[in-house]
């Protein structure tokens, strides 16, 4: 089979999807699964869509319309703030955008109404993470302009946190997150569709907090797809953590000394550690690298130690294994090295298990 490649079963992200939804359910939280980590993939979003997700987010149009073309009609959510050079993309293919600027919130009402459709806005709020988001005090003229505007319909309000400086979801931001809802809804005489409290590092305060207010969706990537809550990166109870894995193929293995010869100066990638000397030991080549993966949030089989990385080649110590030439590793895979190799033109992907293939 063609290595590197990704394999992905399907079955076990569906397990970790239908896990969560019960589980925020009991809440009162929906989930809006996140696929940009999979550069949209539909086979993933199809599973998500099985196991109860009321749609799809992505960060990237691109994504959401190649989504579409392959067929998925569920609610899709661009999770980033539009380009201005892809606001008709945005319109044609997503139902709603996360805003924070009013100056793409008129062009999206523009927009919306040439292509005569309805386009939803939630507005993010800036509760201290310091990536998106408008400032509390500045939300309720944002919220105003926002109702002026045809063609563009206020869904809801949103924060994202956990992302630029790992600012946790507590009862503090949640709280004002909430109370910044109810105020625009009695300020404004409406309802709101969604109050979208964050991403896969709100999981922590949701499962540990008495209430969790007017807060009723979460948008979910990482621990749907990796079984872990990012804050601390701890394994969620009950999810699969190996959902998704790398093989890659073994191009070079030898006995050779731990310690490099010669005189020693900076490679493609900067200096590198003396490593200590250990004598001989069996260093392995995978035919993987850089281009394809994040070297540094890969696993490898237990007893074997991932040394180095360039573009192409990845070095491991196999310990006491004997790799032969042309045989298969299999890594776990963190966050990075996930986006990495699945946005990689180099890396395959390989699915399995998937109730739309079985059904
Ligand atoms: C990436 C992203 C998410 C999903 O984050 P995970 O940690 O993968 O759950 C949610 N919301 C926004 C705005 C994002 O950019």
């Amino acid at each position: 089979m063609t290595a590197p490649r990704l394999e992905i079963r399907l079955d076990r992200i569906g397990h970790n999807a239908r896990t969560l939804v019960k589980r925020l359910a009991t809440r009162g939280i929906s989930i809006t699964g996140v696929t940009k980590a999979t550069l949209g993939s539909a086979e993933i979003a199809r599973e998500l869509i099985v196991a109860g997700v009321v749609g799809i987010g992505d960060s990237r149009v691109e994504n959401i319309e190649a989504m579409r073309n392959a067929g998925l009609s569920c609610p899709m959510t661009l999770l980033r703030s539009p380009m201005l050079s892809q606001i008709d993309s945005v319109v044609t293919h997503a139902d709603v955008s996360f805003n924070s600027e009013l100056d793409v919130i008129a062009l999206l009402s523009r927009a919306a109404r040439a292509q005569h459709r309805d386009h939803g806005i939630v507005l993010m709020v800036e509760l201290g993470d310091l990536r998106e988001g408008v400032l509390p005090g500045d939300l309720e003229a944002v919220a105003r302009e926002t109702l002026h505007l045809p063609n563009v319909t206020l869904v809801g309000i949103g924060t994202n946190l956990g992302c630029q400086s790992g600012v946790s979801p507590d009862q503090r931001n949640m709280s004002e997150l909430s109370s910044l809802a109810t105020s625009l809804e009695s300020t404004f005489g409406l309802t709101f569709d969604v109050v979208s409290g964050g991403n896969s590092a709100n999981l922590d305060w949701v499962f540990d907090c008495d209430d969790v207010g007017r807060i009723d969706n979460l948008r979910l990537g990482e621990s749907i797809l990796l079984g872990r809550e990012p804050l601390r990166r701890r394994p969620l109870d009950g999810l699969y953590g190996d959902a998704v894995t790398l093989v890659a193929e073994v191009i070079e293995s030898k006995t050779k000394p731990t310690q490099a010869w010669g005189e020693i100066n900076q490679t493609a990638f900067g200096l590198q550690p003396r490593a200590e000397d250990r004598g001989m030991t069996t260093r392995v080549i995978l035919g993987v690298g850089r281009q394809d993966v994040d070297p540094d949030g890969l696993v490898g089989p237990a007893g074997m130690e991932i040394l180095g990385a360039s573009s192409d080649h990845l070095v491991v110590d196999a310990g006491a294994a004997r790799p032969v030439v042309g045989s298969e590793m299999t890594f776990q895979v963190d966050y990075s090295a996930l986006v990495r190799a699945m946005t990689s033109p180099f890396v395959a992907r390989v699915f399995t298990g998937g109730s739309a293939m079985t059904a």
